[in-house]
């Protein structure tokens, strides 16, 4: 349709430069606007439209909404890529610890501060050793690896290496299963849209469904699942509930809620943030029509409640690889802490990408050190973090 046409134009071809700006920009952009709603149990659209037009006034000044630990880990992530032109599990390890360190107010859960404060130390040898001995061996699957997912899609153009990377990064944090492949599909997603492969969206899900296929494709996987008492193959399921709900043409908030969840657990916000995204591909009744659809996802994730500065920092990062940087507003930027740093470092996360197109860096891992999270937990919010907003 004419609409999508254009947007694809401004936003240039695949991989264009506006496609990377977009997603690093727009995902400190949820991130920031989501802090005010995060952790509320419902949230009037009145109240986040309100919250958005305040973004307006000028008067206010530059930077006054504060980016989280969502922000505060994908600015390491970045860092490390670029400095070490590819995936570094010490590097990135030791990032997150002296970050932690030094910033240790924006919101950290409280399971993964016990893991930052391990991997600072610098006598650690295996940085994955602290994130696989959480929560009594079984490792936790939270949103923590999946927020901080996105540049792992804008510095590896090799699917394969986007997959692999995302995952190892995610779980020098989350080992257990639920959390990195949840990181996973969220670096999936943004490197899908990225490609201009997000319209059409029943296209879009079906590439992620076969590609989770594989991801979820094996013993571990299988044994999580088991003992959290979900799906065989836990995202394809609700990929596959994603796609019953995009089909419909009327779906509540309530029914998306109780049908996708807008919680910390991956499981529970990665597809969700998908969601969001397809879902606002389309004008919609309850958001404003001068609202592009990054404008639409970006309110729409707020709206969900629950874990918004997350959820809204995942789908702000898929939108914004599709739409580009032309389509986030310039006074919404300016109001976010990090947002211009995020923009000059998406210049030279595209930079790279096509050092490593022409076969130039990748990585320099260890083993893929997966873990179970073994030990049964009847309780699925056994394996969480509880997030709290220290400032
Ligand atoms: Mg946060």
């Amino acid at each position: 349709m004419a609409m999508t046409a254009a947007r694809a134009v401004a936003a240039g071809g695949p991989a264009s430069l506006s496609r990377f700006r977009g997603a690093l920009v727009a995902g400190v952009l949820g991130d920031c606007v989501g802090g005010e709603f995060e952790g509320a149990e419902e949230v009037p659209m009145e109240r986040v439209l309100q919250h958005l037009n305040s973004l307006d006034d000028e008067t206010k000044g530059n930077g006054i909404l504060d980016y989280s630990d969502d922000t505060a880990m994908a600015r390491c992530v970045v860092q490390s890529l670029l400095t070490r032109t590819g995936y570094d599990e010490q590097d990135m390890a030791r990032r997150f610890g002296k970050e932690f360190s030094t910033s240790p107010g924006r919101g950290y859960g409280s399971g993964v501060v016990q893991v930052l404060k391990k991997l600072s130390a610098p006598q650690l040898s295996d940085v994955y050793q602290p994130a696989r001995a959480q929560f009594n061996g079984r490792g936790s699957f939270g949103n923590g690896g999946a927020m901080r997912a996105a540049p792992f899609a804008l510095a590896f153009p090799d699917l394969a290496d986007v997959k692999r990377f995302a995952g190892l990064g995610a779980m020098l944090t989350h080992s257990c299963s639920l959390g990195y492949n949840g990181a996973i599909l969220q670096a999936l997603a943004v490197h899908l849209a990225l490609q201009g492969a997000l319209d059409p969206p029943q296209q879009f899900i079906n590439r992620l469904i076969a590609e989770m296929e594989e991801v979820e494709d094996n013993e571990v996987t299988r044994n999580d699942a088991r003992i959290l008492k979900e799906a065989e193959k836990p995202f394809c399921e609700r990929l596959h509930r994603v796609r019953d709900l995009i089909d419909r043409s009327k779906v509540s908030i309530e029914e998306v809620i109780s049908e996708l969840g807008n919680g910390v657990a991956a499981l529970h916000s990665v597809p969700t943030a998908i969601f969001c995204v397809l879902h606002c591909l389309q004008p919609r009744e309850c958001l404003p029509e001068s609202y592009g659809g990054l404008e639409r996802t970006i309110a729409y994730s707020l709206a969900l409640g629950g874990d918004t500065d997350t959820i809204a920092c995942m789908a702000g990062a898929i939108a914004g690889a599709h739409y580009g940087i032309e389509a986030i507003p310039q006074s919404w930027i300016k109001c976010c802490e990090g947002a211009e740093d995020a923009d000059v470092n998406a210049g030279r996360l595209h930079a790279l990408y096509y050092q490593s197109a022409k076969g130039g860096g990748s990585g320099n891992e260890n083993e893929r050190g997966e873990q179970s999270c073994d030990d049964r937990s009847k309780n699925a919010s056994n394996g969480t973090e509880k997030k709290t907003r220290a400032e």
